[in-house]
């Protein structure tokens, strides 16, 4: 068996050893005779497994006690429609900060349900940076307002947390939580999908402060209706379960590797390869301006795109794969969530370093 160097944007490279578990337990779970995929949701050792899950979220993150954590289907998108359903209530607008793609998704999406104020854009520097926080022009009547804290495709990160005073922060972290302490307490509503740092697509995660609870739209759907599905312990309907188990079992594995302070130094570590090698070179270039590049994420462009393909080539010749840039920008682009070791990125620090030797 070879397992390569999986730089995948999503769904993404999984701890081994999470993966070894739960090839293990495959057939039969802990003694039940079950794989977990064959399990009523309903079932004693579902609901373990499930209340299990959460604990060791909550627990990571530190979640407060007056949040909710809910588990859904729909993914990070779905999300985009779920929110404003929930959380409008008698507003009429909410506010949105445009970083990127994925901000850009969750605006479109958002301007179904309710007006948006993008309260401020990246777009004149093309993305390649957060706006400072002094040139929003929020609007204290919105509903909330919306960031992408990470943004995936164009590896732009927030490293700080913006304080929106009364009106509730919303984030999609779909690809950064749990690569590093977060307050929780500062947000009204945090949402991933979890294919990227968590488990396998298929599972949506919602962190949500409990007083935003029971405004939704009557025509919110019940199985996205945050407050059924807090009250329903996520059962309103069938719930991932599989997906939730495995999400379980990284969990657990990060807790045992010290937590998120300790996974945010080996973070760190592993994007500072990258990073400082690129700043050194004229051959290949990241945008983005120091203080808010991504530590999941890092999109690179060659001098010459030409080159673009026999780069890929012999990256996957040598095991790495998965690093062509998005479709939008072109370029390459190494995905370093939490499962990637340091090693995959020295392989590939040394790989362009033997690249740009060759066709420098
Ligand atoms: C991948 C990603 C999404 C997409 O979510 P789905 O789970 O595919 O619906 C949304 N937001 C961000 C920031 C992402 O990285």
């Amino acid at each position: 068996m070879t397992r390569v160097f999986n730089f995948s944007a999503g769904p993404a490279t999984l701890p081994e050893s999470v993966l070894r578990t739960a090839a293990a337990e495959m057939l039969d779970w802990h003694g039940s005779g079950m794989s977990v995929m064959e399990m009523s949701h309903r079932g004693k050792e579902f609901i373990a497994i499930h209340a299990e899950a959460e604990s060791l979220l909550r627990e990571l993150l530190a979640i407060p006690a007056n949040y909710k954590v809910v588990f859904l289907q729909g993914g990070a998108i779905g999300q985009n429609a779920i929110i404003p359903m929930n959380l409008l209530g008698g507003h009429s607008s909410a506010d949105y900060i445009h970083t990127g793609e994925w901000s850009k998704k969750s605006i479109k999406e958002a301007q179904k349900y309710c007006k948006v104020n993008v309260a401020a854009s990246a777009e004149a520097n093309n993305f390649t940076s957060v706006p400072k926080r002094d040139t929003w022009k929020l609007n204290p009547d919105a509903a909330y307002v919306h960031i992408c804290s990470n943004e995936t495709i164009g590896g732009v990160e927030y490293h700080w947390t913006p304080d929106t005073g009364a009106v509730p922060l919303v984030a999609d972290m779909s690809s950064n939580i749990l690569s590093r302490p977060v307050d929780v307490s500062k947000y009204g509503l945090i949402y991933c999908g979890a294919q990227k740092n968590i488990g396998p697509a298929g599972l949506t995660i919602v962190i949500v402060r409990e007083d935003l609870l029971g405004r939704a739209l009557p025509i919110t759907p019940s199985a996205f209706d945050y407050k059924q599905q807090a009250e329903a312990d996520s059962m309103l309907n069938t719930p991932p379960t599989y997906a939730i188990y495995i999400a379980g079992l990284v969990f657990k594995h990060l807790k045992e590797q010290g937590g998120l302070s300790a996974i945010e130094r080996h973070n760190r570590a592993k994007a500072a390869v990258l990073y400082d090698y690129l700043d050194q070179s004229s051959f290949y270039r990241n945008p983005v301006v120091p203080e808010d590049r991504s530590l999941m994420n890092v999109p690179f462009k060659l001098k010459d795109e030409s080159l673009d393909d026999a780069f890929l080539k012999g990256a996957q010749a040598r095991g790495m794969l998965q690093l062509k840039g998005h479709r939008s920008v072109g370029g390459m682009r190494a995905s370093i969530y939490n499962a990637m070791p340091i090693e995959g990125v020295q392989a590939l620090v040394a790989y362009m370093k033997e690249f740009e030797a060759a066709h420098g």
